[in-house]
């Protein structure tokens, strides 16, 4: 408990804040990337302690919420299918698409189970090899290493009942994308520091060149993200575009090298289709032809169809930055956490179902 008390310190938590408001020239607008960030800063009041200084744009960072409908659909298929034991994270279950969802497949018979990592899955692979073990692998560079490292095992003990449904998605060219846009109304980028763990920096550096932007990278405690949120504010005020890393802890500018190896061992970089969004070049992995008999879409047959949405669900505008949850009409009233219309209120980093909880705690106060 020692470091979280440290990094929740309200002594330190009044430091930054003041340190902030008597920096800040003007208004700025931050965009955090991370839907974790998004949590930590609504669930601690952070937007309302600056609001005076700082607006928030909540970025696409959330895994579950940019995870394409007809990826959700193809799961629900594979998991119905003969002798298939289906694995996933448990955020991804209640993800509705096409009318339906995992949880609902499950119901209906399906043998779908919650795992906590794709080893999880290898392990029920190896246990049951009367079975056909499908992992849905989803998430950006924080998750990809383990399931490159499954794959990789999988193919060296040549296990052949285990295959991935694959819907990994990189940050970088999904900030290059909102930041593209000429009325983002940016002024500057809060990092995140887990990603930043496995990749590094050198690419932000590199968006903050081309783009003008100071970005600084910073982790989801509230001393972490106002300790960063006073840096970017510094270089904000100083008109420096470079990064600062203020998550040292855990982040060195190359990133965790042995992750990065074993990513490229097993995927390549191709374009990717993020909810909401459409598709953004180069943002996504799929595995290498050397694993191919690891995909499970090949395995199945199944091409993920494509599926039309909500027309009531705004979460792409969410995703983008452009919108608010509270924007949407369906907030709080069709769709909640409960009930969701949209990725964005089941995930617990969806920036809708953040407003919904941490919004209905202030307005009880
Ligand atoms: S509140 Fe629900 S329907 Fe509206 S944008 Fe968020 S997820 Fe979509």
């Amino acid at each position: 408990m020692k470091h979280l008390e440290e990094y929740r310190n309200p002594d330190a938590v009044k430091h930054y804040v003041r340190r902030i408001m008597e920096t800040a020239g003007r208004r700025f607008t931050i965009m955090e990337i991370c839907g974790g960030q998004t949590h930590a800063i609504l669930k601690y009041g952070i937007d309302r302690l600056l609001e005076d200084n700082i607006g928030f744009i909540h970025g696409p960072g959330c895994p579950v919420c940019i995870t394409p409908a007809d990826k959700i659909i193809a799961a629900m298929e594979i998991a119905s299918s003969d002798d298939v034991i289906f694995c996933s994270f448990g955020d991804m279950l209640r993800v509705p698409a096409g009318g339906g969802d995992l949880l609902s497949t499950r119901a209906s018979g399906a043998d779908v189970r919650m795992v906590y990592s794709p080893i999880d899955a290898l392990k029920i692979a190896r246990a049951n090899p009367e079975k056909t073990v499908v992992f849905f692998a989803i998430g950006f560079e924080t998750t990809a290493p383990a399931t490159a490292l499954a794959v990789y095992k999988a193919k060296m003990e040549n296990l052949s009942n285990f295959s991935m449904l694959v819907s990994h998605s990189l940050v970088l060219p999904a900030v290059r994308y909102i930041l593209s846009s000429p009325d983002n109304g940016i002024d500057g980028i809060l990092a995140a520091g887990h990603v930043c763990t496995v990749s590094g920096y050198e690419g932000y550096e590199e968006i903050a060149r081309e783009f003008e932007m100071p970005i600084t990278v910073t982790g989801f405690e509230p001393v972490d993200l106002l300790r960063g949120i006073y840096s970017c504010v510094r270089l904000m005020e100083s008109g420096k575009n470079i990064v600062d890393n203020q998550y040292s802890r855990a982040v060195v500018r190359e990133g965790n090298k042995t992750a990065r190896d074993m990513i490229g061992e097993v995927f390549r970089v191709a374009d990717s289709e993020w909810r909401g969004i459409g598709i953004i070049r180069e943002s996504g992995l799929v595995l290498r032809e050397e694993y191919a008999d690891y995909d499970a879409l090949k395995r199945f047959g199944v091409s993920a169809p494509a599926v039309s949405e909500s027309n009531e669900c705004i979460s792409g505008e969410v995703l983008k930055g452009n919108r608010k949850p509270y924007h949407c009409p369906a907030f709080g009233t069709k769709c909640t956490p409960e009930h969701p219309l949209g990725a964005t209120m089941v995930s617990s980093e969806g920036a809708c179902a953040a407003y919904y909880n941490y919004m209905e705690v202030r307005d009880r106060e």
